[in-house]
């Protein structure tokens, strides 16, 4: 059984520190079923290959049970052969760091979504093509299927029912893996060892992101744990409860707990038109919305011609579907002036290089502060347009909302609200430290004392 994975992001050997494993040797390890080899076929700047090689010991396997009668059947069998569950229990072990996630060196890369391929050599899949196309084609992989001859000697015999596969995608390798993890043993349906109550959890966890939206969430379940009743329900009721608080979801009520704490001033539309007429005014043509939720400003300044070209980009994967749905609504002419896409603001990104301007609203009180300062260099650094607006509440409004109980954020995910102090002497740090100049706006209707609901940095660095 044969797994590689192929990249062509530059420089391409970077894929050895994101399975911490290092392309110049072969490493070999040894498992339950027998051993799994790791090698590198191709590893250079332009394009890397790993490849998992599994050795099953099927003898090792028979041998040793006691109480069972051995047959024929127990020796002479497809699971040497085929991608099995032992390529599950082979990636939780060898590729442990990877598929969490977690690179030593190259954590920013461990994030990010790569150019990849996966191609694996004998997938049973007596359903045929159409279901292998029915589980990852949902979760955005191209697939090739080929199906082998039962044996080539005899093409008459027919086709067999197993596949070498490749699945190409530009993916974040842990959720590659994760895929893998998951759905390899769902197509051999033919799991090899006691389905336990730690499986749920495992497949619970694998799953995590994406198996509770996927369209054959039920079949997955059920061929994973084996059909076995009572923790197939266990898994689905997880699954569907693990579905209400859904962090996107608990966004979407806050946000509109926040809209409705803030709703008399109609604010939010105020801070909206606010941002767009800075980056009006500052000329810029090429314009980030860098946190653009569900797309609200984007849609303001696609209006605008000045604006040639506009990304939008967010961390939260259904803010953005609900963003290019409302997008998608547009005439073609519009639509192909905005751009989305996926991304979290605190690690330096090559997309978010070489535009004129960015609006960031409210967005950084949602960040932890341990990561602002890899915020600022993600943006002021790396992304380093000439125009940057970044907007924030103003703590010390909060006193002015009745329906705000004194002491709590407007938003359950803001991790801090600033006082005007706090946010200007921030802003003037990340100012200096990075070259620009900023100047400061209230948004919304001013009090003498505690200032404007909202407060806006626009920073400059022409
Ligand atoms: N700018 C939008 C949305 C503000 S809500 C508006 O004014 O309507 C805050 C947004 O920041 C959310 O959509 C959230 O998903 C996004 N966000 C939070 N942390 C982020 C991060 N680290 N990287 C990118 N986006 C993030």
């Amino acid at each position: 059984m044969l797994l590689t994975i192929t990249t062509t992001h530059v420089p391409a050997t970077d894929l050895g520190y994101l399975l911490h494993k290092n392309p110049a040797r072969l490493q070999s390890f040894s498992a339950s079923f027998g051993r799994v080899h790791v090698f590198y076929p191709e590893a250079s700047e332009q394009r890397c290959t790993a490849a998992l090689l599994l050795d099953v010991d099927t003898v090792g396997l028979v041998r040793g049970r006691r109480g069972e009668n051995r047959a024929l059947e127990q020796y002479v069998n497809d699971r040497p052969y085929v991608a099995s569950s032992f390529l599950s229990v082979a990636l939780a072990q060898v590729l442990r760091e990877a598929m969490s996630g977690r690179s030593k060196e190259r954590p920013e890369l461990a994030l990010e979504a790569l150019p990849l391929r996966a191609r694996l050599t004998m997938v049973p899949c007596r359903s045929g093509e159409a279901f292998l196309r029915r589980l990852f084609e949902p979760l955005g992989y191209e697939l090739t299927a080929q199906n082998e001859l039962l044996d080539e000697t005899f093409p008459q015999w027919g086709p067999s029912p197993y596949f070498t596969i490749e699945l190409k995608a530009t993916v974040r390798l842990s959720d590659l893996l994760s895929h893998l993890y998951v759905l390899i043993p769902v197509l051999d349906d033919e799991k090899h060892y006691w389905v336990g109550d730690d499986e749920v959890d495992k497949l619970l966890r694998h799953g995590a992101g994406w198996l509770p939206a996927h369209p054959e969430r039920e079949v997955i379940v059920s061929r994973y744990l084996r059909r076995q009743r009572h923790l197939m329900r266990a898994a689905v009721e997880q699954l569907t409860r693990d579905e209400a608080p859904d962090a996107d979801e608990v966004e979407a009520a806050h946000d509109a707990e926040e809209a409705a704490v803030e709703k008399p001033l109609s604010l939010h539309e105020q801070r909206l038109a606010t941002v767009q007429n800075v980056l009006k005014a500052s000329g810029a043509r090429r314009v980030l919305d860098l946190g653009c939720g569900e797309g609200r400003l984007l849609r303001m300044l696609i209006k605008d011609k000045q604006f040639e070209e506009i990304v939008g980009m967010d961390v939260s994967h259904r803010c953005l579907q609900i963003a290019n749905e409302r997008l998608q609504r547009l005439p073609p002419m519009q639509q192909a002036r905005v751009k989305l896409l996926q991304g979290a603001l605190t690690y330096r990104d090559e997309r978010l290089r070489g535009f004129d301007a960015a609006a960031i609203v409210e967005v950084i009180e949602h960040l932890d502060p341990a990561r602002l300062a890899a915020f600022s260099r993600a943006v002021f650094e790396f992304a380093r347009p000439a125009t940057i607006v970044i907007t924030t509440p103003n703590a010390e409004y909060n006193v002015q909302w009745e329906s705000l109980p004194a002491g709590k954020m407007r938003h359950k995910d803001h991790r801090f609200e600033w006082t005007r102090a706090e946010f200007e002497a921030w802003s003037k740090e990340v100012a200096a430290r990075f070259g620009y100049a900023v100047n400061f706006a209230p948004i919304g209707p001013e009090d003498e004392e505690v200032g404007a609901p909202s407060q806006m940095g626009i920073f400059t660095n022409n």
